[in-house]
Formats: C-alpha cells, sequence, structure tokens
C-alpha cells in the first residue's frame, strides 16, 4: 500500500520535485506532451500523471511521470494524488464579510439582504473595514485561494472609506493573494456627477467599474427601461475614457421580466468593448421562454461577454419565500453559454453576511458546490476550468489558476486521485503550497468574538 497521505514528507525547501501528481489537463498552461494515462479514468477526467520540478519557488519543468531528470532535490511522491493551481474566486463581497452576527437578515430573503445591508454600512470605518477583509483573505488563501476579485459598496460616502482600505489591503498581500476590487451601487447614480468622481478613483485605484443593473426592470412591465440604455452608455462611457473593464451585476431575480442582459450585451456591441464585460448573476436567464433566452446567449457570444455563476449564493437567494419551500436552484444557464464558447467562471460571491449566512471563503467548496448545483458533471472534466483558467481570462490576471513553467509553484494537493474524490469529500486536509507547504490556517472564529466592532457586542 502506498504511504498515506497524512504521512508525506514535504520537503521544506524551495527546490524540489513533486513526483506522480495527477493534473487536470485544463490547467495546464500548455499540455503538449502529456497525454491521460492509458487508464479509462484519466481519459474520462481529462488528467494526466506528471512530475512537477520546483526551483527556488517556481516551477522550473514538467514532465511526463518519471521521465524528469533524476537529480539531487529532495522528492515528494503523491502516488498519482491530484495537484491543482491555488485558485481564483472571481466575484466576492469582502468589504460585507462576517456581519452576520451583529446584523443578521431576519428573513433570509433579496428585500431584507438589501435592507440590512444598508443599515449595517454606516460602521464600516475603515478599522472594520480592514479587520473583516483581512479576516475573510486569510481564510481565502489557507483553502488554496491566490486572486479573489471584490466588488466595493461604492455609493458616495462609503467609497471615499471602502476603496482606501482595500488599496491597503491589496498592499499587504501582495504576492500572496492578487486583489482586484469592481465599484458597486445602482447604476441610476451614474446619471449625475458621482459617475465621473467614482470612475476617476476607480481608475487611480487600478479597479473596475461596476454596477447593478435595475433587479427588476423590464419593457411595458415593472419599471421601465426606456433609460437604460442611456444609463449604460454614460457608464461605458465613462469606462473608456479611463480604459477600465466592466463588471456588472445582472438580472439578480427569478422575476423573468427581468431582462437587462441583453441591454448591457448591446452596449458591449456599441462600445466595441469585446471581452472587457463581465455579467454577475443572470438568474433571470434562466427562467425566460426558450427563445428569448437563446436570443441573448447568442447576443452575449456575439459581444464577447463573460459571464459568473454564483450558484452557492443563488441557491441560498432565489425563490426564496417563508415558509414555502424553493423549486428552483436560481443558477444561470451556464451549459448553454460554454456551448457557445461564452467564457463563464464559477465564484463565491457573499460569505457571513445580509445575502448569505454561511460560507468561508473557499474554491474547493465552491468548486464541489457548483459542481451538484449546476450538474457539471459526467464527465467531470470541463469542470475545473470554471475555478481556474475561464476566472483567469475574466480577471485578466497573469500567472494565476494555472500550472506553467516560470510561474511561482502556487498550488493545492488532494488526498484524491480522482475528479470524483475531489468532488465527494471536503478535502479539509488539503495541501496548500505557495513555493513550499504553507503553514497558513484558517483564522479562528474567536478573533472576531472578541472584536467588538466586528460582532456589535462591547467588550
Ligand atoms: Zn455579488
Amino acid at each position: 500500500m502506498p504511504p498515506q497521505f497524512s504521512d508525506l514528507a514535504w520537503p521544506d525547501v524551495a527546490t524540489y520535485r513533486i513526483a506522480n501528481a495527477r493534473v487536470p489537463l485544463c490547467f495546464v498552461a500548455a499540455p503538449h506532451g502529456f497525454t491521460p494515462q492509458n487508464n479509462a479514468q484519466d481519459r474520462e477526467d481529462g488528467t494526466a500523471l506528471i512530475d512537477i520540478l520546483i526551483g527556488n519557488g517556481r516551477i522550473e519543468r514538467l514532465a511526463q511521470a518519471g521521465t524528469s531528470p533524476t537529480d539531487q532535490r529532495p522528492s515528494v511522491d503523491l502516488n498519482g494524488r491530484q495537484v491543482w493551481p491555488m485558485l481564483i474566486d472571481a466575484h466576492t463581497h469582502l468589504d460585507r464579510g462576517h456581519t452576520v452576527v451583529r446584523s443578521p437578515n431576519v428573513s433570509g430573503m433579496f428585500k431584507d439582504a438589501l435592507l440590512a445591508t444598508a443599515a449595517d454600512r454606516p460602521k464600516w470605518t475603515h478599522e472594520d473595514l480592514l479587520t473583516r477583509m483581512d479576516f475573510g483573505v486569510r481564510c481565502a488563501y489557507a483553502h488554496g485561494v491566490s486572486a479573489i476579485r471584490t466588488h466595493l459598496d461604492s455609493v458616495p460616502e462609503q467609497a471615499k472609506r471602502s476603496w482606501p482600505a482595500f488599496r491597503e489591503m491589496r498592499e499587504q498581500w501582495k504576492g500572496r493573494v492578487a486583489l482586484q476590487a469592481v465599484s458597486l451601487l445602482p447604476i441610476d447614480f451614474f446619471r449625475g456627477e458621482w459617475g465621473d468622481q467614482l470612475a476617476k478613483l476607480v481608475a487611480e485605484s487600478g479597479g473596475v467599474l461596476g454596477a447593478v443593473t435595475r433587479a427588476a426592470a423590464a419593457s411595458g412591465h415593472g419599471a421601465p427601461l426606456d433609460d437604460l440604455d442611456v444609463l449604460l452608455d454614460r457608464l461605458f462611457g465613462l469606462a473608456a475614457a479611463h480604459d477600465l473593464d466592466i463588471d456588472l451585476h445582472v438580472d439578480e431575480t427569478n422575476d423573468p421580466r427581468s431582462a437587462a442582459l441583453p441591454y448591457v450585451a448591446r452596449a458591449a456591441l456599441r462600445h466595441n468593448y469585446r471581452d472587457r464585460v463581465t455579467c454577475g448573476h443572470c438568474c433571470s436567464l434562466a427562467v425566460q421562454p426558450d427563445d428569448e433566452a437563446n436570443r441573448t446567449l447568442d447576443l452575449l457570444a456575439e459581444a464577447g461577454v463573460a459571464v459568473i455563476t454564483l450558484p452557492t449564493v443563488n441557491l441560498y437567494l432565489q425563490d426564496r419565500g417563508s415558509g414555502r419551500t424553493p423549486r428552483w436552484r436560481g443558477v444561470t444557464l451556464v451549459h448553454e453559454m460554454r456551448k457557445r464558447g461564452i467564457a463563464v467562471a464559477a465564484a463565491g460571491d457573499n460569505c457571513r453576511d445580509c445575502f448569505y449566512a454561511y460560507g468561508d471563503h473557499d474554491m474547493i467548496d465552491t468548486f464541489r458546490q457548483a459542481v451538484r448545483i449546476l450538474h457539471l458533471d459526467h464527465p467531470l472534466a470541463e469542470a475545473p476550468a470554471l475555478v481556474g483558467p475561464a476566472p483567469a481570462r475574466i480577471t485578466k490576471l497573469t500567472e494565476q489558476g494555472r500550472i506553467a513553467v516560470g510561474d511561482p509553484a502556487r498550488l493545492i494537493a488532494f488526498n484524491a486521485r480522482t475528479l470524483n474524490e475531489v468532488v465527494s469529500r471536503h478535502q479539509a486536509d488539503r495541501v496548500v503550497i505557495d513555493g513550499r507547504r504553507t503553514v497558513a490556517r484558517v483564522p479562528d472564529y474567536s478573533e472576531l468574538w472578541d472584536n467588538a466592532l466586528v460582532s456589535g457586542v462591547p467588550a
């Protein structure tokens, strides 16, 4: 019997070999020369057995297992267990995280989440933001996340507090977790001069321009969409003027009349913004008539708009009613998008706040839940792409979410040979490698219990 995972001796040096690692080929930047091994499971999983040579904390060489040159470097033999890159969480809300105790959402419903967040926001001081954001990023890093895009509530007064706190956090985590930020506020705010000021602030902060299209707006039904084109033109114009990518919250509702998505796609076409626009959620697309949904999907493909699906939070918020069993899973049309070549990533979204009461910034948890909620299985081979290469493409973060020669060796090793084993267990014993095996652990909840600012309970 091969040694147990917990008995493996990881070399505590920066130059070593990981032998007999099984990698999903969708993560390997140049998979030439690596063919799935001659067994049915590797072919089905799209995995190959390789040796990873690490030199001074970087990936020096990838080779078919057993063919790497034998030199003096120490080695750990994984016996065919899986190795993934550290992952990218491309849509989060670090600024809202871990407020669940002091500002609970009493009903768990979307409308109450909006109210509870607005009521909590005055507490978002510089110190409060830094404490909660740092707690969140430490959770993520310990779980094997190396890049996070967070939306930041950017209504006028809040933006002036949140963006400086974010910049400080980004500096603090540089080299370990790459942080990106997106502005978040109702798109109507772009009508006035705050739009100009915010675009400037976002540009100065190296961020992405974002907003929420109206939640329940449909031509001829709810709030009129007459001026959505005007507002989108304004937002796209500001983005172009400052050379900013765009990331929007779109149609996060089960109301089929909410159909802002085609408006966004047409704006991307008008403004020549191919491969620069991302839409999060897009839930209502899944409850619209097939012909309408298909037209929108074709438009997204034509416009080069990417989509991020947030399955855990959609499952929690969508179709929720007091004392009523939900009838649908809340997620957008991921299979149909991928069939059309639309870039689709899965991400975590909220964590322990009014919009989602649970979570731990763990992209493996997000991945495992995405597989189940979205049926990304049978086969599982393409599923890992949603948490590695797809979010890397959307965030334009190089050297992230992939395994490539020359990149820093940021990897996750699992006690699992097959994707089935990765999906079946929580992977609580995963080994995170940042150059060498990290000693990072998730922060203790007691840090928050004892913090009067965060708990809302005076010390
Ligand atoms: Zn969100």
